[in-house]
């Protein structure tokens, strides 16, 4: 392939469609279902349905054979399926070599997602979550970058290998609508789509993050996923705090105790040894690796309120507790009115909305019995105690990469960066890697994504890095092509 060329075709769709297309799904409310129950009525996700599939459609009259189809399991989000078939391409122009047999039997399976998360509170004045603004080579705007861009630039670094009659595989694009639900409709989907997807044996999925914007970065692995809601109710109803205070426990102070059976409040590690992993060494390595090309960019992105510090000490430590290690968030907290409106009440109940974060190679379950355990055996004062937790999602490692596919991914890297290809695991969780990873053993991963320093995605002001998510984007036309003339 012919790196500066395909770089320039990428540019220009880049600019001549893909952002104005970001720019008008942005504006689409189309929330994923756990955050919008009514969303077949409201519509916005079919909206955004037919926008993705008009344009998607629109390319593949390049391929010959080609095919789209936006699939409908009953009572499920949408899914958008496209097939193009493999092509022997130029010789000359593939560099050369070409190998019929890959480009026959084999089957790259690219992979992104277009719900979106809500809206989030603490957007900048100007910016807002269906607002797109593009300042300073940046589209701001709720999904662009998690995870809107990734059907455009599949199907752009398929079209750049097109337009320069280079080599490609066999490639299914796969684009679900419930990631940011916990991907609860998609097993369905890759059961019914199986005889048409195959065996893939390269996935390509671009809803991942990136260290910095300087060169490409691999994900490694991926962190699994708890979410429960624990309850603590003590009365039947709210009392006169003066009547009931020091006869009622406080169902906040039961609950910050439960908290501590299964984290240490002064160093936020989670005490439960049934959450924890050997952490492979390699993977040990590659948070020290990350760690000299990040240094405190590590944690300089946060935004820190006043003199906040990190939770440890080490850069690498720090990595290896974002990545390997199991950590909770209180993500909402039910049971209490606004500041405004509390009066001198004992509230009858405290809902905390629990996230807990679990090491990539941890059986969700393990982690979900020995939570619920903790939780609820012996609550103080015989209150009512439930911890409600219907699932849990493993986490991924990724396997060992193939030679030929680490020296594409370098090769691509230093093109595009003039720097290395750079490994990290990511703190956050993508199910349907765990799922592929369980299925196709033999399976080569390329997880890599847009979302780095202050992109804040599922925040405030998320917004996309468009030089960077050009040169992604010629990044993996290489890796397809590689995988083709290998
Ligand atoms: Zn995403």
């Amino acid at each position: 392939m012919d790196f500066p060329k395909a770089a320039a075709f990428l540019d220009g769709i880049w600019d001549a469609e893909i952002i104005p297309a970001l720019t008008d799904y942005i504006r689409i409310p189309n929330k994923s279902p756990a955050f919008d129950a009514d969303w077949e009525q409201h519509g916005h996700m079919e909206k955004v349905v037919q926008m993705f599939a008009a344009w998607a459609k629109s390319k593949l009259a390049q391929f010959p054979g080609a095919s789209l189809e936006v699939v409908r399991l009953p009572k499920r989000t949408p899914l958008i399926f496209v097939e193009i078939p493999g092509a022997t391409g130029n010789p000359e122009r593939s560099g050369g070599v070409v190998s019929d047999s890959v480009v026959r039997r084999a089957t790259v399976l690219m992979y992104g997602h277009l719900d979106k998360q809500p809206e989030m509170l603490g957007w900048t004045d100007g910016l807002g979550p269906w607002q797109p603004v593009l300042k300073d080579d940046k589209l701001y705007g709720r999904g662009g970058a998690d995870d809107g861009y990734a059907l455009f630039a599949s199907l752009a670094a398929l079209l750049a290998l097109k337009e320069q009659g280079a080599a490609r595989a066999r490639t299914v694009i796969v684009i679900e609508a419930c990631e940011e639900s916990g991907s609860p409709d998609l097993p369905f989907y890759i059961d019914h789509l199986s005889p048409r997807i195959g065996t893939p044996d390269l996935v390509v999925c671009l809803d991942s993050g990136c260290g910095n914007y300087d060169q490409l970065w691999l994900t490694t692995s991926l962190r699994g996923n708890l979410i429960g809601s624990l309850t603590v109710r003590v009365l039947t109803e709210g009392v006169h705090s003066g009547a009931a205070s020091g006869i009622v426990p406080s169902s906040f102070r039961i609950l910050r105790a439960l908290l501590s059976r299964i984290e240490d409040q002064a160093t936020g590690r989670m005490t439960l040894p049934e959450l924890f992993v050997e952490i492979p060494p390699d993977r040990q390595k590659q948070a020290k690796d990350a760690a000299a090309i990040l240094g405190d960019e590590v944690w300089s992105g946060m935004p820190f309120a006043g003199s906040t510090k990190p939770m440890a000490d080490g850069n690498a430590e720090l990595i290896l507790e974002k990545t390997w290690r199991p950590q909770l968030a209180v993500t909402a907290i039910d049971g209490y009115p606004l500041p405004a409106n509390g009066g001198n009440v004992l509230l009858p109940y405290s809902t905390a909305k629990l996230s807990l974060r679990l090491p990539p190679i941890l059986e969700a379950e393990t982690a979900r019995a020995a939570m619920k355990t903790a939780l609820e055996a012996a609550p103080p004062y015989d209150a009512q105690v439930v911890f409600d937790v219907p699932r849990g999602d493993n986490g991924w490692n990724a396997p060992t990469l193939a030679p030929w596919l680490e020296a594409s991914l370098n090769k691509a890297s230093q093109t595009a960066f003039g720097k290395p290809v750079a490994f990290q695991g990511e703190g956050g969780s993508i199910p349907f890697m765990a799922m592929l990873g369980e299925k196709f053993p033999g399976t080569q991963f390329v997880v890599t994504g847009v979302l780095g320093p202050h992109s804040n995605a599922h925040g405030p002001n998320e917004f996309l890095h468009i030089p960077f998510a050009k040169k992604l984007s010629a990044c993996i036309a290489q890796v397809l092509a590689d995988h083709a003339a290998r």
